[in-house]
């Protein structure tokens, strides 16, 4: 088959194995850079050009698109489907899982555990939203926030007042939640492609850090799920309706809960936890799924 891998960087560990990982079973792999693409947009014949040259041919995309992309990067993705080209994940899947809030309101009507949460525009009744979500100890973050950048534990009602009065100066979208003390810095990164979570880790943050991100500072190891954590994952996965996804639980005295869903879920920390080939497990899900015309918009 012939995969695009679209992609800003042809270095990355992310990208350098699923070039890698189709090239071992035989696909013809191309890594494009979203942003460098130009499209013609007609009801007869859409097309898509790269460097000069019209792509043609493909089978099927890999998206892995930076959240500081989504919004031109979802729009190749949708010329490609326009195509008829299989996208592993779709345009409308990769865009509502991006909105933090919209996720969140998704999950909640289908029941899916969830940290209790409040967001608010306005600074008027911060008090009462603090009060709403159950007072402190809070978690204060920021809705554009990655890599645990912008996650704030706020000890008391004071101290999260003051954190969402500053949060808000700055014309950010925050939101507030209930603190899961009992996930002890830790949470556990699901794996999903299809409706299989096909490798878990667990993300410990490091000592007096309540943040697993690896980035500050975490350390990841091999966890076994419990069936609802599992299920879980898989259904916060088809709820976006995302075939590959990275899910995050967190581990509270209410159950799994989930923090969020990301589309372009990182390979490097899973594959090098559970030393499963995660990338070559995409390529087997492609093989079974890509068919021209198959990535249809499922939204309701
Ligand atoms: P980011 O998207 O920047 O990683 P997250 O919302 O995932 O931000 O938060 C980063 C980390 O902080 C999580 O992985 C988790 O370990 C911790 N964390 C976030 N929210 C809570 C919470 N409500 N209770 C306990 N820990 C939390």
């Amino acid at each position: 088959m012939k995969v695009a891998v679209l992609s800003r960087n042809p270095k990355l560990y992310s990208t350098r194995r699923l070039v890698e990982a189709g090239e071992e079973r035989d696909h013809d792999v191309q890594v494009i850079d979203p942003l460098r693409c130009y499209m013609t947009i007609a009801s007869q014949r859409p097309t898509i050009h790269y460097k000069g040259e019209e792509l043609q041919g493909f089978d099927a995309v890999i998206p892995r698109i930076g959240a500081s992309v989504t919004f031109y990067g979802t729009a190749v993705v949708r010329q490609f489907e326009m195509m008829n080209v299989f996208s592993i994940n779709e345009s409308v899947a990769i865009t509502r899982s991006r909105d933090k809030l919209r996720s969140m309101q998704l999950f909640a009507r289908k029941g899916i555990g969830l940290p209790v949460t409040g967001f608010a525009h306005s600074t008027l009744y911060t008090k009462d939203l603090i009060n709403l979500v159950g007072g402190a100890p809070l978690v204060v973050k920021l809705l554009e926030g990655t890599q645990g950048i912008g996650v704030v534990l706020a000890e008391t009602d004071k101290a999260a007042e003051s954190v969402i009065e500053a949060f808000r100066g700055l014309k950010a979208n925050i939101l507030v939640q209930e603190f899961i003390k009992e996930a002890q810095g830790a949470d556990i990164r699901c794996f999903v492609i299809g409706d299989k979570v096909v490798a878990a880790m667990k993300r410990q943050g490091k000592e007096g850090e309540f943040r697993s991100n690896l980035h500050r500072g975490g350390s990841s190891s091999v966890t076994r799920l419990t069936p609802e954590e599992r299920m879980t994952a898989i259904r916060a996965a088809r709820i976006m309706g995302l075939n590959v996804a990275g899910v995050d639980l967190l581990r509270s005295n209410h159950g799994p809960v989930v923090m969020e869903v990301n589309s372009s879920p990182g390979l490097e920390g899973i594959e090098k936890a559970t030393s499963k080939d995660v990338a070559g497990l995409i390529y087997q899900f492609i093989e079974k799924q890509a068919k021209p015309g198959r990535t249809r918009t499922k939204g309701q």
